[in-house]
């Protein structure tokens, strides 16, 4: 865990490295004695003193440590008021990274939840009702890509079995799902669209010519990443009227990548370089990928379309974009 009360003063505190050692702390849930790790491999965190009782604030991922000091990093960076592991008033519940943003009518909370395991939907479901109870005005779910690994890097169109809690989010709310890349501290987008097979003729037992309906997967869908940026804003959420506010929060897509992109595009063995610093990271930009395959070239996706970089090649005319191609 990264917060602590610190003895005698009472005053919650989050690890660092400058905290000293020798002082007294005492975990937030179950007041048991803590220490302050400065981790050096790690990350500053506080472990609780062996001999204590079983507490829900301990054992949680390295990963999932990380993931909430970048978040609350990133929103700081954006003028946000944070708070790292909010307890709930009278109750046992913890939010990761509690942030107050404007809303339109003045200020809002809202619980940034990061998930690094697996967790249900009955799970997902109490906990938002218990962040609204508690004042806040939505949870905002976010995914380590340790949850959906191979999204990382995937082609749009790719096809992914998704998690049944991410199914279950993105129904309901119709919103991307957040996948926040911890090592190369990236929050990407993940929308899915549904995938109908056409059914097919087969022959039955009695040897006799039938139609299979088209058939709706459940768990796989299409998927398709785009870059997000760290700012929240309200959504409208699926069942939004005028009689029913259905608002959430989430983050808001990245319409120019905040870095270039960075790609490798190699036919017959020579690789070309091109710098395109303001490649859209949607369709037009899928596009221009399949372009290059198309031209017979392999290209290699080993970023995220935030870090990639677009290969411009020379060629005597520019193309409809305005780009030039490597003559063929
Ligand atoms: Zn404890």
């Amino acid at each position: 865990m990264l917060t602590a009360v610190r003895l005698p003063s009472g005053q919650r505190v989050e690890a660092s490295k400058s905290l000293p050692k020798s002082a007294e702390y005492r975990c937030p849930v179950c007041a048991w004695p803590v220490i302050v790790k400065p981790g050096r491999v790690v990350v500053a965190h506080f472990a609780h003193q062996p001999g204590g009782p079983q507490c829900g604030a301990e054992g949680e991922s390295i990963r999932h440590m990380r993931a909430k000091i970048l978040l609350a990093e990133r929103f700081r960076d954006l003028g946000y008021e944070v708070m790292l592991e909010e307890q709930h008033t009278g109750g046992q519940r913890r939010v990761d990274v509690a942030v107050t943003i404007q809303g339109r009518k003045g200020p809002v909370r809202v619980a940034v939840e990061i998930q690094d395991s697996a967790i249900s939907v009955d799970q997902i479901q109490r906990r938002n009702r218990a962040d609204k109870r508690a004042g806040f005005f939505a949870t905002v779910w976010v995914f380590t890509t340790n949850r959906l690994s191979r999204a990382r890097g995937s082609l749009p169109g790719a096809e992914l079995r998704l998690p049944e809690e991410m199914r279950y989010l993105t129904n309901r709310w119709r919103l991307p799902i957040a996948l926040l890349d911890v090592e190369r501290r990236q929050l990407t987008h993940v929308s899915t669209a549904e995938i109908v097979r056409d059914g097919g003729s087969y022959f039955n037992e009695y040897g006799d010519e039938e139609w299979a309906p088209d058939r709706r997967l459940v768990s796989t869908r299409q998927v398709k990443v785009a870059a997000a940026t760290f700012e929240l804003e309200a959504v409208r959420g699926r069942y939004a009227t005028d009689r029913n506010p259905d608002y959430t929060a989430g983050f808001k897509a990245a319409l120019v990548p905040d870095r270039p992109w960075r790609l490798t595009a190699t036919r017959d063995g020579t690789d070309t370089t091109i710098d395109l610093t303001s490649c859209p990271t949607d369709d037009a930009g899928r596009e221009k990928v399949q372009r290059l395959v198309a031209a017979g070239y392999t290209v290699i996706l080993d970023h995220l379309p935030t870090e990639r970089r677009w290969h411009r090649v020379r060629r005597p005319e520019p193309d409809d974009h305005g780009y030039r191609w490597k003559p063929e």
